[in-house]
């Protein structure tokens, strides 16, 4: 099943394949680690995490690299205003960058690339450009990409470019004006500002190139599909496309997929608007990592979706719902014998469940509809319940209707409960930042065991110990060690304290 995305460059939905049969190479633009990511920058990051996951259910490996932007305007001024080097001060936000990735189950790209460590690349990309007579430097020591070199600009966005003044420069790496400026490859050094000694002179890349050279690192020249979000297509992309074909003479990105906003109150999520929420922010409300997940990717990423604690609401009851639904059909002893040949049956319980199986395929290979693959599974959990209460399920229809859950969590992947962990380092993290008052009483209590149940807990690991269940064992003691509490076997007896 070829999954069609809607390709921003040719304006329609186009087959995704591998161009050389193997794997397919993309790039994904990511985060610059001068704060704590919102929630509209997860969603992008989410909707990519449910492209490639569909890919590899179904049988597409994939090459994904993403960037770290962890050298620009707003890092350089943050870590003089924290006393920090930059590196210091970047490595802070990059480690809490990937540990909300981790809460929200986004699988890690193939390759993660920092921009601070690819300095020489970007330095050849500009050298190869001036060679091209595409690139001037300015009296500064600073160097422009000449956009009247590439007639195609504008190719990605779709604008009108026709009233672009040649030779009007722009140095700031992001700019929304409609008008295409000349934009800055490399920013010569200014005093105090981090910068690196190259052949081009002394200073630090521009934002455009960094991804440009990176993708062409370790994609190659020419690749499969490029994203990031819908903010990025003008001028990010179509600058990246300008200097990378440039270069090369070859086509840069075949694909380019573009994730629709977050809205917060109709705007756009972002920080400079201030109506944001990190993912912290939410944990701490009491909202499940699970539960966040499954609220970002239901909506279609080609849909701006607006954010509410209602939407979060309704993806912790579903959650609920599926996870209930799971625990039923693995936890009951179901009669055997074939339910389609139980009273009031038309169609088998495999034969829906299989057709439940394909209808989410379908949603999701037809431009990754992710609500109508989602309404697929639910259905069918519905359905099943009700024949289940009829009285209508037999053991042998067990395993098809969980393969059919497979397949939704090998892309959604909410089902497996693991959302103690998230919520524990949340807590760790709130009583650090002295933002404990933050913190809903519901999350305390859930993470709070009392005595009686850690009691009971320990109990029941020795009696998993003296059967030799030592998985049970060890999954009890990791349970208590997440809830703060740690066990010490002693000859005396098992002893228990908080931590
Ligand atoms: P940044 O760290 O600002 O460079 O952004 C990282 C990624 O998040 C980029 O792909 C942006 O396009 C994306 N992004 C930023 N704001 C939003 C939003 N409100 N909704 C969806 N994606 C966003
Ligand atoms: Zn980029």
């Amino acid at each position: 099943m070829t999954l069609r995305l809607f390709n921003t460059l040719s304006g329609q939905p186009d087959p995704l394949t591998p161009a050389d049969g193997k794997a397919l190479r993309m790039y994904a633009c990511g985060p610059t680690v001068y704060d704590y990511g919102h929630i509209g920058n997860f969603r992008t990051f989410l909707e990519i995490d449910v492209l490639r996951r569909f890919l590899r259910l179904t049988g597409v490996a994939v090459r994904h690299v993403m960037n770290i932007t962890d050298v620009d305007d707003k890092i350089i001024r943050n870590a003089a205003a924290a006393g920090l080097p930059i590196g210091e001060y970047t490595a802070r936000y990059e480690q809490a960058f990937f540990e909300d990735l981790d809460a929200l189950r986004v699988e890690r790209p193939e390759q993660i690339a920092r921009a601070t460590e690819h300095i020489p690349r970007m330095v050849e990309l500009v050298e190869r450009l001036e060679r091209a007579g595409a690139a001037y430097k300015t009296e500064d020591g600073s160097w422009y990409f000449r956009l009247a070199s590439f007639p195609a600009y504008g190719k990605l966005s779709k604008k009108d470019l026709s009233g672009m003044e040649d030779g009007a420069r722009v140095d700031v790496d992001e700019y929304e004006k409609d008008s295409a400026r000349d934009f800055a490859l490399w920013k010569a050094a200014k005093p105090g500002e981090t910068s690196w000694d190259t052949p081009i002179g002394r200073g630090r890349p521009g934002w455009h190139i960094e991804c440009s050279a990176m993708a062409m690192e370790y994609l190659g020249e020419s690749f499969d599909l490029h994203a990031g979000g819908e903010d990025l297509m003008f001028p990010h992309h179509e600058n990246e496309i300008a200097q990378s074909e440039t270069a090369t003479g070859k086509q840069f990105a075949r694909h380019w997929m573009h994730v629709h906003f977050l809205l917060a109150d109709g705007r756009k999520m972002s920080k400079s608007e201030g109506n944001f929420y990190t993912l912290r922010d939410l944990l701490l409300k009491g909202f499940k990592a699970s539960a966040i997940r499954l609220a970002l990717i239901s909506v279609p990423y080609r849909h701006q979706l607006n954010f509410t604690f209602d939407v979060l609401t309704e993806a912790t009851n579903a959650i609920e719902r599926l996870r209930t639904f799971h625990h039923r059909l693995t936890g009951t002893k179901w009669p055997e014998g074939a339910s389609s040949q139980m009273v009031g049956m038309n169609l088998s319980v495999a034969e829906e469940a299989e057709t439940a199986r394909k209808k989410f395929r379908e949603a999701l290979s037809n431009d990754l509809n992710t609500a109508e693959a989602r309404a697929a599974i639910f259905d069918l959990v519905r359905s099943i319940n009700t024949k289940a209460d009829a009285g209508a399920l037999a053991q042998q229809d067990i395993p098809v209707i969980l393969e059919a859950l497979q397949d939704f969590d090998a892309v959604f992947d909410v089902i497996e409960d693991r959302d103690a962990e998230p919520s524990r380092r949340a807590l760790e993290w709130a009583e650090q930042a002295g933002r404990m008052d933050e913190v809903a009483p519901e999350l305390l209590a859930r993470q709070a065991l009392s005595d009686e149940q850690v009691e009971a807990l320990v109990a029941e690991r020795t009696q998993a110990k003296k059967r030799r269940d030592f998985a049970r064992a060890d999954q009890i003691r990791s349970e208590l060690a997440d809830k703060g509490i740690v066990i010490e076997d002693s000859k005396d007896g098992v002893r228990w304290k908080r931590k």
